[in-house]
């Protein structure tokens, strides 16, 4: 994920330990080139098929679904190829292989996938395979569950013949290691970066299907999992209505169910981009709400190929690949304060 924009923490507090939460900033440089696209304010009416779009930065893995797209395949098929070119990029620190690990070192993957027909599938805490997203799609096609976890999901992805690979890279485990020096004299407040990568396609059929994948928060507690692989949260797809998948602090997507939430807004008429502001303001505007310290951003589109984007804080983007150009585009946020 080339210039990704990545997030820093301030503290959240839960269940007696802390669990960082992301805020805003990156290089400075990745600001001043990001200040300079357009932001996406407005609903984008252009309605030509196919179409992909994705969170964040991620024109390599845009470029692939097209790739199929263009070649006559399937929604399903390109956003799978799409999300595993990043899957397989070491240098992406939130996503596959040189995922960021828990706090005990141990990369686990989260990722699930969703069809025209309504079908899904996933997989939670899943280690040791670089592309979760393919083992997320065999679970959907090759047995009757809707959802494998941890080693079963691994012994399952083993069967399907996927390689045992170490995730932990060099980098990550360096970053980890920092990190562990860090929360012994500042045990409250984390720092960490997160994104995961999210993707929406519509085929030359007029068909949605999307996918998402992530290695989840960094130095997350061992267990945990977010929203990236709950269907109706991480990802939603209603092949009548149109698609959503979120990013960020996947805890407060959970409990608004945020990418069902923002189909359903679309099925009542909101257009993509009111629909995922919607949604946003369900997080934000719960009482006491601690938007301040952390992100969240949805990207989605409708049946007619129209597509939106909105996150919390600034300098959340989305990839769009559509009429032979492959841009990102930076997401209106809500807070400007
Ligand atoms: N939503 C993901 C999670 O909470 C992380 C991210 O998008 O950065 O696991």
């Amino acid at each position: 994920m080339k210039r990704r924009i990545f997030i820093k923490n301030a503290a959240l507090t839960g269940a007696g330990v802390a669990v960082g939460s992301s805020l805003l900033s990156c290089a400075d440089s990745e600001n001043k080139e990001n200040k300079e696209l357009e932001i996406a304010s407005t609903t984008n009416s252009k309605a030509s098929l196919p179409l992909v779009i994705a969170t964040w930065h991620v024109i390599d893995a845009t470029a692939k679904a097209m790739e199929v797209l263009e070649a006559d395949g399937t929604a399903l098929d390109a956003v799978e190829q799409g999300c595993r070119v990043e899957e397989a990029n070491e240098k992406g620190q939130s996503v596959g292989k040189g995922g960021l690990p828990d706090r005990e070192g141990n990369v686990t993957l989260d990722a699930c996938i969703m069809d025209k027909h309504g079908n899904c599938g996933s997989v939670v805490y899943l280690q040791n395979i670089t592309h979760a997203v393919s083992v997320a799609r065999k679970v959907m096609e090759d047995t009757p569950h809707v959802m494998l976890a941890g080693k079963g999901a691994e012994q399952f992805a083993l069967e399907q013949g996927f390689k045992k690979e170490n995730l932990l890279t060099e980098a990550s485990k360096k970053a980890w290691s920092a990190w562990k020096v860090e929360s012994k004299y500042k045990p409250i407040i984390n720092i960490e970066n997160h994104d995961t990568i999210g993707m929406l396609a519509i085929d030359k059929n007029g068909d949605i299907s999307g996918a998402c994948t992530t290695s989840g928060l960094a130095y997350k507690m061992a267990g945990r999992v977010g929203d990236s692989p709950i269907i109706g949260s991480g990802l939603f797809v209603d092949n009548e209505i149109g698609g959503c998948v979120a990013t960020g602090l996947g805890e407060e997507v959970v409990k608004t169910v945020g990418s069902f939430l923002v189909v359903e807004l679309m099925r009542q008429g909101k257009s993509p981009q009111q629909a995922c502001e919607e949604a946003i303001g369900r997080i934000v505007n719960k009482p006491n709400s601690d938007y301040k310290n952390f992100q969240v951003g949805y990207i989605a589109v409708n049946k007619k190929g129209e597509t939106g984007s909105y996150s919390i804080h600034q300098w959340f983007s989305m990839t769009k690949f559509q009429d032979g150009v492959n841009e990102q585009i930076q997401s209106d946020f809500f807070n400007k304060a």
